[in-house]
């Protein structure tokens, strides 16, 4: 079995009064494509930006490889640079062209040579079908140009692991089709990914392992195979009809 990368040991989080995050553990291995699923505000986008250190947690730990990951500690900024996350809004920067966006920080955060990062960056736009959008600016762009632009520069921090909250969420459908593409091929190139996603034919493609979560606490971890069949809890068998029937909805809508 391959090496754990990031562990999640008895990770508490609340807001307040309010228990987000109730008591979970998790481990990722290196090369890991984990789906995380549940219903809205049962703490899917919390989690990741826990992991990220966006946010102080009130129990627990979170540790990638050896090292903790702690808002306080000294050597977050390093310990961020080896996460990389991509939310459902871009968040590019509006004055910077495409490639700008990119090596902005590897120059300055890692202080990498901007001819090197260019090149890799470059390279890397041309394989998610935007090497001819590199000088145009974020608003020329579509949603999904953007996303895939956004992965792009997540990947070029060289992350150990990539965080993906939502990414298609905004996106109208005939663009999430491309982004989906672009994760696939990650997780083939054997990429440690987090992916909270609705896309459920996506998650049961792409996933190692479905985690199932629902009020702050993991209910299922089961391969992709075992929850689409056959869930185990009856909150993981109401959440995936409410699929289906707005799958079923969805299409009746076509129809009129
Ligand atoms: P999900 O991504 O699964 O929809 P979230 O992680 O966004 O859920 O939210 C989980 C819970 O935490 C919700 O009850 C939400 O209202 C609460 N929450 C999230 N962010 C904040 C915040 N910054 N301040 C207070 N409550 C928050
Ligand atoms: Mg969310």
């Amino acid at each position: 079995m391959a090496e754990a990368l990031l562990t999640i040991e008895h990770l508490t989080k609340r807001f307040y009064d309010n228990l987000v995050l109730d008591d979970l553990s998790l481990t990722v291995r290196k090369g890991e494509v984990i789906v995380v699923i549940g219903p809205s505000g049962c703490g899917k986008s919390t989690l990741l930006r826990c992991i990220n250190a966006l946010e102080p947690i009130q129990g627990g730990t979170i540790k990638l490889q050896d090292e903790v990951i702690d808002p306080k500690s000294k050597s977050l900024p390093e310990l961020r640079q080896k996460i990389g996350m991509v939310f459902q809004s871009y968040e590019l920067f509006p004055h910077l062209s495409v490639l700008n966006n990119i090596v902005l920080a590897p120059m300055k955060v890692q202080k990498r040579k901007k001819e090197d990062i260019t090149e890799e960056a470059l390279e890397l736009l041309e394989r998610v079908g935007l090497r001819e959008k590199a000088d145009s600016f974020p608003r020329e762009l579509s949603g999904g140009q953007k996303q895939r632009a956004a992965i792009v520069r997540a990947l070029c921090m060289h992350p150990e692991i990539l965080l993906f909250d939502e990414v298609t969420a905004a996106l109208d459908p005939e663009m999430v089709r491309e982004v989906l593409e672009v994760m696939l091929r990650l997780a083939q190139q054997g990429r440690t990914m987090i992916i909270v996603t609705h896309e459920m034919q996506f998650a049961r493609a792409v996933a190692d392992r479905i985690i199932f979560l629902d009020k702050g606490k993991i209910i299922e971890d089961s391969t992709p195979q075992d929850f689409f069949e056959e869930p185990k809890t009856q909150r993981g068998k109401q959440f995936l009809n409410t699929f289906t029937y707005q799958a079923v909805k969805s299409k009746e809508g076509e129809l009129d």
